[in-house]
């Protein structure tokens, strides 16, 4: 479905997925790559239904559902964080490494300006987010996230999630005022979104910081909690900060 004029999201009812396809006058940039060779060849198919033009890809973190797909759109340029490249080096998912966003980014696309910046560690040590300015659309990869109901997932949190820097993370999201926030699982939202995550990850942090103290304990923290338990006790107990 088309979010803004040229800017494209692809949902999958698997994990509730969504990829992007942003497209310029001259190249196109998809925007994470699915989660096997498999998927990311009915991606490529369904990029190439829409645009003819050369690709650029770019993914959001290491995590197989935006990555694992990428030798399906080799040989491109490719874009992410030099944490993300060593970790698919590392699993054999990648030649090589690609293109570095190290921390800031601009891509010319024909006629559109595109933005990769890394916010800082914050799911994983090597996100990277995509800000396409002239309508106003943030793909956040997994910075942000919504199920119905919620935001977050237990899965959000992983042993390589660094919960501590996580929320400003998010101030260096709303830097970009975007209007439309696409969230690396579930649907596109405003951007009260990345406040509404700032929040909570700030509400999370103190309540593993007394938890962590002795002040209070586990269950406490679960009723205290604006995220469900399980949800909570993900980020109380999986990352390693
Ligand atoms: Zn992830």
């Amino acid at each position: 479905m088309e979010i803004a004029e040229g800017v494209l999201l692809r949902r999958y009812a698997e994990l509730d997925l969504s990829v992007g396809l942003v497209l310029g006058s001259e190249r196109c940039l998809v925007v994470d790559v699915r989660g096997d060779a498999r998927q990311g060849a009915e991606l490529a198919d369904a990029v190439r239904r829409v645009t003819p033009l050369p690709w650029t890809v770019v993914i959001t973190h290491d995590h197989f559902d935006h990555a694992y797909g990428l030798p399906a759109f080799l040989p491109c340029d490719a874009w992410a964080h030099p944490a993300c490249w060593d970790e698919l080096v590392r699993l054999d998912r990648a030649p090589g490494r690609g293109l570095l966003v190290r921390d800031r980014v601009e891509l010319d696309l024909g006629r559109r300006r595109v933005v990769l910046a890394h916010p800082g560690v914050a799911h994983t040590p090597g996100d990277v987010v995509v800000h396409v300015p002239d309508v106003g659309v943030l793909f956040a990869g997994d910075l942000v996230e919504r199920v119905p109901g919620g935001t977050f997932s237990a899965e959000s949190f992983g042993t390589d999630t660094v919960l501590a820097a996580w929320p400003s993370a998010l101030e260096r999201l709303a830097t970009f005022d975007a209007t439309t926030v696409v969230p690396g699982h579930g649907e596109p939202a405003g951007p009260d979104l990345v406040e509404t995550c700032r929040r909570q990850l700030l509400t999370l942090l103190d309540l593993r910081a007394d938890v962590r103290s002795g002040r209070l304990d586990e269950n406490a923290a679960l009723d205290r909690s604006p995220l469900p338990a399980d949800v909570t006790r993900a980020a109380l107990t999986k990352p390693t900060d």
